[in-house]
């Protein structure tokens, strides 16, 4: 096709979740594909983008924003989730107690954005360092990760591992289905 028959669209994503649980890591795999052990917590926000050729005529870019340093606030600013479409909330499977965090951070941001139409953004729970430890998702089992999601509102969980690289792309795609369907 010409260039003009080319559909755009620029997406917010909200990385969230308790610090140390992987949020940086995952998007360094995804967009970079890159793994490190240590990732310097800055202050302030930090993006990434990645760029997806969604079908011949469709290009999508993803606007990843990791909240660098502001896991120890008790929520974030309504400036930061501005504009956002949906989120990855992340915890770490081998720490039980980011799993306790994750409807705090589910039940601020469902306060603070939503959807156009008013419906909750789409929000997909990461349960992350599989490679850690992969008996329970931090305690839960499947069935009970699966309740756990409905009575919190989340759309699906993705055992993930950054550091092996996988289910990432399952989970963002996942992700980014849900948003195509509602264009
Ligand atoms: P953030 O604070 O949520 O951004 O977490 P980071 O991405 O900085 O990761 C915190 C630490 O966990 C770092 O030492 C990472 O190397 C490590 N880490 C992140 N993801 C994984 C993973 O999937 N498996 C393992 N074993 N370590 C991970
Ligand atoms: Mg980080």
């Amino acid at each position: 096709p010409y260039p003009t028959d080319i559909r755009e669209y620029l997406y917010k994503i909200l990385v969230i979740g308790d610090l140390g649980t992987g949020k940086t890591s995952i998007i360094k795999r995804y967009v970079h594909n890159i793994f490190s052990l240590n990732y310097k917590s800055t202050i302030g926000v930090d993006f990434a983008l990645k760029v997806i050729q969604w079908s011949p005529d469709t290009v999508v870019r993803m606007q990843l924003w990791d909240i660098a340093g502001q896991e120890k606030f008790s929520g974030l600013t309504r400036v930061y989730y501005k504009e956002a479409v949906a989120a990855l909330i992340v915890y770490d499977v081998s720490r039980p107690k980011t799993l306790e965090s994750v409807p705090m951070w589910k039940t601020d941001l469902d306060s603070k954005v939503t959807l156009p139409g008013g419906d909750p953004i789409p929000v997909v729970l990461l349960a992350n360092k599989t490679d850690l430890q992969d008996e329970t998702s931090g305690g839960l089992n499947p069935e009970e990760m699966d309740t756990f999601c409905e009575e919190n509102g989340f759309l699906k969980w993705f055992g993930t591992s950054a550091k092996d690289n996988s289910n990432i792309e399952d989970a963002t795609r996942f992700l980014l289905e849900e948003i195509m369907n509602k264009e």
